[in-house]
């Protein structure tokens, strides 16, 4: 590309060169100066266009492959997906795969991951539409465990934080060593316990707000943009995935009915979200529900 480009602008800036040999400054005429002068704004012009900081070989390579990235996205969509009517929005640059609507790439475990809220490290995984439920269900339920045990611990905890400041009196207390280990124990419980209770309380927070709002948190940042720019165009952005903050619930919670509540929320369960996450029908009883708001 570089030997080309330098075979066509070769003879031009030859040409350029020899009539600055020969004087075209003193004695130039002033259609060739012009032309001249739009030859050399041009080149700048060109060159700012194609100048980019961030620009490397990875952009290079990507915008060579575009082409056979739209023939195999067209393609997969003629013979495959159409035909299983699965709406795809867009195609994984990574996977070469076609992408579903709530569909990302995760750079970390280097797959494409339905419904994707973010990948967790402490988990080592993604969360996404098929664990997305365990996920706030651990947070939940593991931050009411830490609460409980904070609470639960206070009175000890203070006895024991008692115990330890009188350690270094005189004379010095006659604690055994089975009861000092079990003060610093106590004080190492509750501590961690209340730690862990404020940082995955404020974790779980805000994924039920997200929840609430029947967004994930990729699409949390999506989504604002978006507002952001239709309202900068006096249009309103509306959120096709929100169907209301108690059916956004059950619809994540995989509540159909009054008694799962029990034995699906409050008890373990191993059962399916709705749908494959890869098409985004809502179920019957949320279009019911919306239908009858609208027509209210
Ligand atoms: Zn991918
Ligand atoms: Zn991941």
């Amino acid at each position: 590309m570089r030997g080309q480009r330098s075979l066509l602008l070769g003879p031009a800036r030859l040409c350029l060169r020899l009539l600055l040999l020969l004087g075209y400054r003193r004695r130039c005429p002033p259609l060739l100066r012009g032309l001249v002068q739009r030859w050399r704004y041009g080149k700048v012009c060109l060159r700012s266009l194609l100048y980019n900081s961030f620009g490397g070989s990875d952009t290079a390579v990507d915008a060579a492959f575009e082409p056979i990235y739209w023939l195999v996205d067209n393609v997969i969509r003629w013979c495959g997906v159409g035909r299983n009517d699965i709406t795809t929005v867009s195609i994984c640059k990574k996977c070469i795969n076609p992408k579903p609507a709530r569909t990302h790439h995760c750079s970390i475990c280097n797959r494409c991951v339905l419904k994707m809220d973010h990948h967790c490290p402490w988990l080592n995984n993604c969360v996404g539409h098929y664990n997305h439920r365990y996920f706030f269900s651990f947070c939940f339920f593991m931050t009411l465990g830490c609460v409980y045990c904070s609470y639960g611990s206070w009175d000890l905890f203070r006895e024991a934080y008692a115990a330890i400041e009188t350690y270094h009196q005189t004379p010095p207390p006659t604690f055994s060593f089975r009861e000092r280990v079990t003060h610093k124990s106590l004080v190492y419980l509750w501590f961690l316990c209340s730690s862990v209770a404020l940082a995955l309380g404020a974790l779980t927070v805000w994924h039920a707000v997200l929840i609430s709002r029947g967004e994930t948190s990729i699409e949390r940042h999506i989504n604002k943009k978006e507002r952001r720019r239709l309202q900068a165009k006096g249009r309103v952005f509306r959120n096709h995935y929100n169907y209301g903050c108690l059916d956004n619930w059950k619809v994540f919670l995989g509540v159909d009915t009054g008694r799962h509540w029990l034995t699906r929320v409050l008890l373990p369960s191993s059962h399916l979200p709705h749908g494959n996450g890869m098409s985004w029908d809502p179920p019957p009883w949320v279009t019911a529900h919306s239908a009858s708001v609208m027509a209210v």
